[in-house]
């Protein structure tokens, strides 16, 4: 099919010399500031870009739930918990200007938090749940909550899609010139650079992101007046929970960094985030039990 759109050489040269120029318009024309660190970032999506993806993504997922027939926001008092701190977090966030929403899911098995781009932080019941649990107080579940606000405030889903997508043009690219020339080898290459790329790369660079987001989402809840200790504290929890063996049903951080690395770089970082919990006008009595 695309080999009979483009037949002479000269016409397929001139075919991949477009795809190049237009991969360097992409790639050149999507540094902008990182609103946590400063620092310019390649993005090539807006928070308005984000903010109708995650509304797109959370709608199909509310959907999604509703055939599962886990409920949505059914369950008052943790609806509201959740809400409320979320709301106090996002007034210490960088980024104050996303509609923030926060959505608890009624799935007891589901021992989890995500965030969406564009500010929809969701929490489901599995959180809770005493023999899975993965946080036992009001501090630990803002911790995780934070944790989600600051992965939305460091925009790391669409940095990451951006990071992905160059490269990935670049070898669909490679991979259309090797087929156009017929060339069995060069296809075989670059398939397997392409499956390299997303496999190892992407990985590593997520994991620095969840990195990320521990730190900034600690200091985040210090300011909110939660005590951050609460924060190596879970991973400490799932670190031993690991160790003796148990099966920790946490499907999201199958792709996250060591649990006890997470606890020692929080550990690093909680002498800042400490002072900055002294500092906080408001303290919350975080240290109260959650009702399971
Ligand atoms: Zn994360």
């Amino acid at each position: 099919m695309v080999r009979h759109m483009v037949t002479s050489p000269a016409g397929r040269r001139l075919a991949l010399a477009g795809l190049l120029a237009g991969l360097l318009a992409l790639g050149s024309g999507c540094t902008t500031t990182d609103y946590v660190t400063g620092k310019p970032v390649r993005n090539l999506f807006s928070l308005d870009d984000e903010v109708q993806m995650g509304g797109q993504y959370y709608a199909d997922m509310v959907g999604e739930l509703g055939r599962k027939d886990a409920p949505v926001n059914q369950d008052a008092a943790r609806v509201a918990l959740v809400r409320e701190i979320t709301s106090n977090i996002v007034a210490h966030a960088h980024i104050t200007q996303l509609p923030y929403q926060a959505t608890f899911v009624g799935d007891p098995e589901f021992v989890n938090a995500y965030a969406l781009p564009g500010g929809h932080i969701m929490v489901f019941e599995g959180i809770w749940n005493p023999k899975l649990g993965l946080v036992r107080t009001v501090d630990e579940l803002a911790a995780v909550v934070a944790h989600e606000i600051a992965h939305v405030n460091c925009r790391h889903s669409t940095e990451a899609i951006t990071r992905q997508m160059l490269p990935n043009l670049l070898l669909t690219g490679a991979l259309v010139w090797a087929t156009l020339e017929e060339d069995d080898d060069m296809q075989l290459l670059f398939g397997g650079l392409m499956l390299v790329h997303n496999g190892l790369i992407v990985t590593r660079y997520s994991r620095r992101d969840e990195l990320e987001a521990d730190r900034v989402g600690m200091m985040y809840m210090a300011r909110a007046g939660y005590d951050p200790r609460a924060a190596p504290r879970i991973w400490q929890r799932i670190a031993r929970a690991s160790d003796r063996q148990t099966a920790m049903p946490l499907s999201i951080f199958s792709t996250h960094p060591r649990d006890d690395l997470r606890a020692q770089e929080l550990g690093k970082h909680l002498p800042e985030a400490l002072a900055l919990y002294e500092a906080a006008p408001v303290k919350r009595n975080g240290t109260r039990p959650l009702v399971p």
